[in-house]
């Protein structure tokens, strides 16, 4: 087993990724020696991010440079590090450096003056963001805490250090639409926060438009908490009370004889009606959307090549077999892989 594994999940960072693998080689070093790896995540970018990546690797025997078949997403990606990756101890960080990678020493005494399995980074400040990107992560973490039956911290992002037992606690849930601060905060251990101020951006920008992280948050949401299912129940045993009072009023109309007037109420009952129940619908279908997409039980991550390095023997994912095919003529630095990792994980035989 290594000493230290750090994961980086990347989507279209080339120009993050020299910079990058300076500044985390130099923090590595510096907290563990020669005795751990880099293990990069090309999660399907669109720009040169895998070539750079392969370079990398190839001149820097402590890279080794994972290509997914396409786009996964932030999470999955992460996953697929995490699940390959070999290290005793785990640090996760962005590619951007908006998390300082000199922390790491910092955090590994952390972990060790206080026994901890998990030391995460709070945001104390966050430099170089929109107001509106700062006030909707504010406000996403503090509804999430609410709704949520675990203690999810807020302000933390994925920045953090984690032990291998952690990690394999992490690794043994299977699930699909993965919210991992939410994870790691469930696996429970002994955690400890660490703040920090976040940086801006090195370079790019940022792969986490309005529509993405709105799935996000509904991901951390019915991920973690059946809040807006009762939600639901209550709006439907609020109009159910609401709507024997109606009866009693339309009763009462028509007993008296005055039951021609009211299109506009009526209407107004039709209209809200509607839209509570299309609502509802929604919500359910988010759920059930979810539950679907669970049961396929397909692998979270599709690995494409591997270079660099033979990682560890995932569990969670796919990790194809290199044919002579795919190696591309000047294709220095990757390795055939020969190990195929099943996906029937999740059937637990
Ligand atoms: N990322 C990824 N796949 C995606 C989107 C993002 O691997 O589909 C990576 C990205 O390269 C970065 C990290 O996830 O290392 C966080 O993304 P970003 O910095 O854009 O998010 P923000 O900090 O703006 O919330
Ligand atoms: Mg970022």
């Amino acid at each position: 087993m290594i000493g230290l594994s750090v994961v980086v999940p990347c989507f279209n960072e080339e120009a993050c990724l020299p910079e990058l693998h300076r500044r985390l080689s130099a923090a590595a070093q510096s907290a563990a020696g020669q005795d751990y790896e880099l293990v990069f995540i090309n999660d399907g970018s669109r720009d040169r991010s895998w070539d750079v990546m392969r370079q990398i690797a190839a001149a820097d025997d402590h890279v080794v440079a994972i290509n997914l078949s396409r786009n996964h997403g932030h999470q999955l990606a992460l996953t697929a590090g995490l699940d390959l990756c070999r290290g005793a101890k785990i640090l996760i960080i962005d590619a951007d450096l908006q998390d300082p990678p000199e922390l790491l020493p910092a955090m590994l005494e952390t972990m060790h003056d206080q026994d901890a399995d998990v030391v995460y980074g709070v945001r104390r400040s966050r430099a170089g963001e929109t107001a509106f990107k700062r006030a909707t992560a504010h406000g996403f973490y503090r509804l999430l805490s609410r709704a949520t039956e675990i203690e999810i911290p807020v302000d933390t992002g994925d920045f953090r250090l984690m032990s291998r037992r952690a990690l394999e606690a992490l690794l043994a849930m299977p699930e699909q639409s993965r919210f991992i601060r939410g994870m790691v905060a469930w696996i429970g251990f002994r955690q400890v926060p660490l703040p920090y101020d976040r940086d801006q951006r090195f370079a790019g920008h940022t792969k986490y438009p309005l529509g993405k992280m709105v799935r996000f948050a509904f991901d951390a949401l019915t991920g973690f908490s059946s809040a807006p299912l009762k939600l639901a129940s209550h709006a439907g045993l609020a109009l159910s009370l609401g709507s024997l009072l109606m009866i009693g009023y339309i009763a009462y109309a028509w007993i008296s004889g005055q039951n021609i007037q009211g299109w506009t109420s009526l209407m107004l009952v039709v209209v809200v009606l509607g839209a509570v129940q299309m609502f509802v619908l929604a919500l359910m279908g988010e759920y059930i959307g979810r539950l679907y997409n669970e049961v396929k039980g397909r692998p979270l991550y599709i690995v494409q090549e591997i270079a660099g390095g033979e990682p560890a023997a995932g569990k969670l994912g796919y990790v194809a077999e290199a044919t002579a095919k795919s190696e591309s003529p000047g294709g220095s630095g990757t390795r055939p892989i020969t190990r195929r990792s099943s996906a029937k994980i999740r059937s637990k035989a």
